[in-house]
């Protein structure tokens, strides 16, 4: 098998592009569809400070090292959630990413606000890991970047990570959640740093391959409290219908995003809920206080 651009050896088959390509002429592909997607969605440029959140898996910190190649200019931060040695083995991963590529990472630990980590909170307060781990990441991330004035956070979502959502958010018409979906989240409140994913038109398998062939050292566990999610199930569909018609996937999301989104976005703009200061710490919020306050405040209260 050659590759479509050279006389040497492919290494890897996309179907969903009808291509072949050897390791060079994949890697640049994947760097060029990064550089591409960013410019298309107009998700910052290079004037601007990244933010990436990084957690030691191979989507986070492909998207460092491909926006770093880039020139972009990025620093990350690790939120290290005290998941006994998941959490010490992946933030060792991130700490020697750090050190052989040079990228700067911020180090976080939520123990320093909340005495313990995201399981035990979680069991204290009955609700599931995942939703309070989101909460939490989601509110560290945003003030995090704001108080050290960057201007948009880069996650790691990949394309497959995006169609499990759409799909699950399409089963159930969560119109709230479809209107908010996109590869940009433009900033909607001076304290509401905007939120951009590089990576959403590189599949799981595309960014497998590209760490393996930069040889980024990503930890390959998954974090124990992911057992037996939902979009896990809903990824193996769509690698099933993927599978008897490539690009499904692809075409799927970006049709949504081109076409479908905005049906959507119109029904939702008229009753938005209206963001105000949280009364505790005046990051903007729907409530009076936000969830990473009542999270902070029940924890406290339960601790005595
Ligand atoms: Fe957090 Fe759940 Fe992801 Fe684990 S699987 S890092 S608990 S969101
Ligand atoms: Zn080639
Ligand atoms: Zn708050």
């Amino acid at each position: 098998m050659k590759c479509k651009f050279c006389d040497n050896n492919a290494v890897i088959e996309l179907r969903a592009y009808n291509l072949k390509l050897c390791d060079e002429h994949f890697i640049s592909f994947i760097e060029n569809r990064v550089e591409k997607t960013i410019r298309k969605y107009k998700l910052f440029n290079r004037e601007e400070k990244i933010l990436i959140g990084i957690s030691g898996g191979k989507d986070s910190l492909n998207t460092a090292y491909i926006l770093n190649k880039l020139q972009y200019n990025v620093e990350g931060i690790y939120i290290d959630l005290g998941i006994g040695e998941y959490s010490e083995r992946s933030k060792g991963k991130v700490l020697n990413f750090s050190e052989k590529t040079g990228i700067k990472i911020h180090i976080y630990n939520i123990k320093e606000d909340f005495g313990m980590g995201i399981t035990e909170i979680a069991r204290i307060l009955h609700r599931k890991p995942c939703s309070v781990c989101g909460v939490i990441k989601r509110y560290i991330l945003n003030r995090f970047a704001y108080e050290h004035g960057f201007s948009v956070i880069a996650t790691g979502h990949n394309l497959d990570d995006e169609v499990a959502t759409l799909f699950s958010n399409v089963l159930s018409w969560q119109e709230g959640y479809l209107a908010r979906q996109n590869i940009l989240l433009p900033q909607r409140d001076e304290k509401l740093v905007k939120k951009a994913k590089p990576l959403a038109l590189i599949s799981e398998r595309e960014s497998a391959a590209y760490a393996l062939l930069r040889g980024i050292d990503y930890i390959k566990e998954e974090c124990p409290n992911a057992h037996g999610a939902t979009s896990k199930f809903y990824k193996h569909i769509l690698n099933q219908i993927e599978e008897r018609a490539p690009s499904t996937k692809l075409r799927f999301y970006l049709e949504f995003i081109r076409r479908g989104r905005r049906f959507f976005e119109q029904d939702t703009k008229e009753g938005e809920t209206q963001l105000k200061p949280c009364e505790v710490c005046g990051f903007p919020t729907t409530r009076k206080v936000c969830q990473y306050c009542t999270i902070k405040k029940e924890i406290q209260k339960r601790r005595g």
